[in-house]
């Protein structure tokens, strides 16, 4: 692979971790709040109702670290050694989980169940936020790639809508990681709001929610509309809502379309210390 290619790469991991730091101090908060508050926030604070240290890092790396590790400790790809992974990191008792997917990590510890069965409360973007490590490990093979984000998701969530989002976004990594310009990207949007209207996110509607949908939206907006890395993460998390994910969704994407490179110094700095040093080492070893 090309220089370019691995900076890419190292670039969507790296920007999920910083995105979703950046984001969890302003969780749930209004646009409003945010700015009365920060001006704009573009620092990694700390704080929020997690109460976090600068550079900390919630559920939506956690996760992808344990799809992350699932994939590198053994063979390539095996649902339930990432099941596996997802349960042990349960019992370290994380500062966040939601609820839906505790209830597909619970279900796996109690009972071995690997596929949630559909739901229709399951259009949460639970599954979309761990999807970096998934799109780095079918880089270049989108049928792969298909059958891996289905896999991973059904974990937890079982949503038609939540299928169709870990899919496009999958794709829109595999797009920016080959260097793909954003008017091609844009297509895989589109692609997807032939199929699912709801997806449509022009006018915006200025909705940062937990839903898959409201979440997708968000991260298109600000991506097809921001120029650079800082920009794009910045102008995403300032929106409040679900911050920490919507930071991570678009950390990744971003990362990826511009590169490890791009991702301010001072973020990097004060990224939690152990993450960085895992996500170091297993960022690249994903495409080994
Ligand atoms: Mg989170």
């Amino acid at each position: 692979m090309s220089d370019d290619t691995l900076s890419r790469i190292r670039g969507a991991f790296f920007g999920m971790a910083v995105g979703d730091a950046l984001g969890a101090p302003v969780e749930f908060m209004m646009p409003g709040e945010i700015k009365a508050r920060h001006g704009i926030l573009r620092e990694m604070t700390g704080g929020g109702w997690l109460r976090l240290k600068p550079g900390q890092v919630t559920d939506d790396t956690d996760m992808s670290l344990c799809i992350a590790r699932g994939i590198c400790a053994g063979n390539g790809w095996d649902i339930t050694r990432i099941a596996t992974e997802f349960a042990s990191w349960l019992k370290t008792r994380p500062i966040d989980v939601g609820d839906t997917c505790r209830r597909g990590i619970r279900n796996f510890m109690l009972h071995g169940q690997l596929e949630t069965p559909p739901n229709e409360w399951d259009a949460g973007n639970g599954a979309l936020m761990r999807m970096v490590p998934v799109a780095i490990y079918t880089v270049s093979d989108d049928a792969l790639l298909h059958r891996c984000a289905i896999e991973q998701a059904h974990l937890t969530h079982n949503h038609p809508l939540s299928d169709a989002a870990c899919v496009c976004y999958g794709k829109m990594l595999h797009l920016a990681i080959s260097g793909a310009s954003r008017n091609r990207i844009r297509r895989e949007v589109n692609l997807l709001a032939e199929e699912f209207p709801n997806f449509n996110f022009e006018p915006y509607k200025g909705l940062a929610t937990g839903y898959v949908v409201d979440t997708f939206q968000t991260v298109c907006h600000y991506f097809f509309r921001a120029k650079g890395f800082e920009e794009c993460v910045v102008a995403t998390v300032n929106q409040g809502g679900d911050a920490d994910t919507t930071g991570a969704i678009i950390g990744g994407l971003a990362g990826a379309y511009y590169g490890f490179e791009s991702i301010p110094g001072r973020w990097l700095k004060k990224l939690d210390r152990s993450v960085a040093k895992e996500i170091e080492d297993l960022a690249l070893s994903l495409v080994k």
